[in-house]
């Protein structure tokens, strides 16, 4: 059934400073209009009698333009039993999101034009828009590039090789000068392996503590300002995913400055959990790529979020097994699942402490990945796509990870109390999600 009318929410505009009240008028899959309470500027239009099930009351409800995760592991092709693309886009539907983009490391990796196709036939009918990334290099080996014209003809909306940094310097030259030819940014997994080494976690004080391998953050830091000078020649659009230390913030706030074509996104676990965590009981679901750093870079990275220097939060939403994940630390594959439990983690570690309002989420979560990707939607005008989150904002809830749409488990947030909860997804039009 499609919706006609969103009567009386909150709506949070992108680019205004704060949320206004009043109603949005739906036509199929795209917005109509917008009538602000109290606007006497436009006349109100002839009065419409809809059905019951095409309206929805939002009354004390946040309504924002569609969330977009502009960094998702959806595991198909190749394992399928962690994750499907229709599992994925469900999970994402349940936490607020209209969109997702899906990173290459899949088995095969997503480096051809068939398999950019194949990803976008699998989606067709998805709780969620899918946008395929594809690899840099053939194989995300890093010694061929991949056919980033063909991908992007496909569907692709950016490249990268995740999972993996693109190592060699002279690749990464080539990938934004290709990139930049299509239109397309070059999405940098910022790492250097040879000062990662047999890390498993943050190199520093609770890493020596442990007695475990640890990834100092300058392995990060390196690969940023690299990427960050290749750049300033090139021009091409770089966008960095999951910034994680405090040194990374400051070289690309530095970079912003000086005007240098680069963006970057933090993830939900980089803002709200640090190292110290692991000591407490191992637990695998703490193993993340970037590793969880300290204190000090979580507040580096709010602060980065804050002053615009972080544009996006994006969740690197990584699948597990369970006997995957069931090991000892320094064996278990990194990453945890994400999609169901980002908007509730930014609306009480974000916005309840008054680091960011909600008009900035809209930005970080919505109108930024949209600009970035250049795809449709981070947008509440008429004639944008109506795709729409909408949020109780005063909904509290207790996160219950074998309740997920997630086929994985993979989560440390389990039993998390958090405030501010998905009520509607709204899809072109048509719900996607109700909770
Ligand atoms: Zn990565
Ligand atoms: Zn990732």
């Amino acid at each position: 059934m499609k919706i006609k009318l969103i009567k009386n929410g909150m709506i949070v505009f992108p680019e205004r400073s704060e949320p206004l009240q009043g109603d949005i008028y739906l036509d199929g899959e795209k917005i109509k209009r917008i009538e602000l309470k109290g606007d006497k500027s436009k006349k109100p239009a002839a009065k419409a009698t809809f059905k019951k099930d095409e309206v929805i009351d939002a009354t004390g409800m946040l309504v924002l333009p569609g969330l977009i995760d502009m960094h998702v592991h959806l595991r198909e092709p190749g394992r399928e039993d962690t994750e499907t693309i229709a599992t994925g886009t469900q999970a994402a539907a349940a936490g607020g999101f209209t969109a997702v983009a899906c990173m290459p490391n899949t088995s095969p990796p997503l480096d051809n034009q068939e398999s950019v196709l194949f990803v976008k036939q699998r989606a067709s009918g998805c709780k969620a828009r899918v946008y395929p990334i594809g690899a840099v290099s053939r194989g995300r080996a890093g010694k061929e590039m991949a056919d980033i014209g063909e991908m992007v003809q496909t569907g692709a909306v950016a490249v990268t090789d995740d999972g993996s940094p693109v190592h060699d310097a002279g690749m990464m030259r080539r990938a934004l000068e290709y990139a930049g030819m299509f239109g397309i940014a070059v999405i940098s997994h910022a790492e250097d392996m040879s000062l990662s080494g047999k890390g498993v976690m943050n190199e520093g004080y609770e890493s020596t503590r442990l007695g475990m391998h640890g990834i100092p953050p300058f392995s990060e830091e390196v690969c940023i300002a690299r990427d960050i000078i290749l750049c300033k020649y090139i021009g091409t659009p770089l966008h960095i995913a999951h910034v994680s230390t405090k040194g990374s913030v400051e070289l690309i706030r530095q970079a912003k400055a000086e005007g240098v074509n680069v963006t970057a996104e933090a993830t939900p676990h980089h803002f709200t959990l640090t190292d110290a965590e692991i000591g407490k009981e191992f637990s695998t679901n703490l193993k993340m790529n970037p590793p969880l750093r300290t204190q000090e870079d979580v507040d580096a990275i709010i602060e980065g979020l804050k002053d615009g220097t972080i544009d996006a939060i994006a969740s690197d939403h990584a699948p597990h097994a369970p006997e995957e994940k069931e090991v000892e630390f320094d064996q278990a594959p990194n990453g945890i699942i994400g999609l169901e439990t980002s908007l509730g983690l930014v609306a009480t570690c974000l916005v309840k402490p008054g680091h960011l309002t909600w008009n900035e989420v809209a930005r970080k979560m919505s109108a930024a990945p949209a600009k970035i990707l250049r795809t449709p939607g981070g947008d509440l005008r008429a004639g944008a796509i109506a795709d729409i989150t909408i949020v109780n904002p005063k909904a509290a809830w207790t996160v219950k990870v074998d309740k997920f749409y997630s086929k994985s488990r993979n989560s440390p947030y389990d039993g998390w109390k958090l405030q501010g909860k998905v009520k509607y997804t709204i899809l072109g039009g048509e719900i996607s999600f109700e909770g």
